[in-house]
């Protein structure tokens, strides 16, 4: 998973007719598949993992894409998520860049 993921937004909100043509991956051109993925987010200066959201993926490389209501929600969530309490925590290892880059 990258740190600091940004929420992609793939323009299409609920009421929109949805085309039946294939959507394709932005970065390696691979097939989106509906589907759910734990993501991570920066809010607040911390790092939140939001855990089965609704995407698609990429059958490639993985990636990602949110569709605008659920982006719209996430951002909401994001905003109050000091105020709310997590599921659980989970412990997030750290390295250094000198052990990363060896
Ligand atoms: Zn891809």
């Amino acid at each position: 998973m990258k740190n600091g993921k940004k929420i992609i937004k793939r323009g299409r909100k609920r009421g929109e007719q949805m085309d039946k043509k294939k959507e394709f991956c932005d970065f390696c051109g691979g097939e989106l598949r509906p589907g759910r993925k734990d993501l991570e987010f920066k809010a607040v200066g911390k790092v939140v993992l939001c855990r089965d959201l609704p995407a698609n993926i990429c059958c490639q490389c993985g990636e990602a894409y949110l569709d605008a209501e659920i982006s719209e929600k996430v951002e909401k969530f994001l905003k109050k998520v000091s105020k709310i309490s997590p599921e659980k925590y989970i412990p997030v290892p750290v390295f250094a860049p000198s052990v990363v880059l060896r």
